[in-house]
């Protein structure tokens, strides 16, 4: 069975736009949303990105949402689904930003399958 795992050089999940993310929306606390809009470029991207690195210069200290294996269990569908549901939303973020056919999507596939 695949496994979840995150990979380095994505960062697909730190472009925000929580009209597309209602899922997200709907477990965050008016805090965190707050915080979302503040960590927010006017292009999307969290302005804790470091783009050329496609890495968090925050990683240690980052917020308890940016936490997958922790924030994963605020959503009903993890419950239910498990690993299944993360792999869900990295595929789709990664689509989004990278493209199907991106060298991330590759290393995510990868990293799934060989866990
Ligand atoms: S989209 Fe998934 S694989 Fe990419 S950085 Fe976010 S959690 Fe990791
Ligand atoms: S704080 Fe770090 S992990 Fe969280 S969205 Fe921003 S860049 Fe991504």
């Amino acid at each position: 069975m695949k496994s979840w795992s995150c990979i380095e050089n994505c960062g697909a999940c730190c472009r925000f736009d929580l009209a597309e993310r209602k899922n997200i929306s709907s477990v965050l606390s008016r805090k965190d949303i707050d915080l979302i809009n503040s960590m927010t470029r006017k292009d999307g991207w969290c302005k804790y990105f470091d783009k050329s690195k496609k890495a968090c210069m925050i990683y240690e200290s980052r917020p308890h949402f940016c936490r997958v294996s922790e924030f994963s269990k605020s959503f009903k569908a993890y419950l239910k689904k498990g690993d299944k549901f993360l792999i869900e939303c990295c595929n789709q973020h990664i689509s989004s930003i990278y493209g199907r056919k991106s060298k991330q999507m590759k290393a995510f596939k990868t990293a799934i399958s060989t866990k």
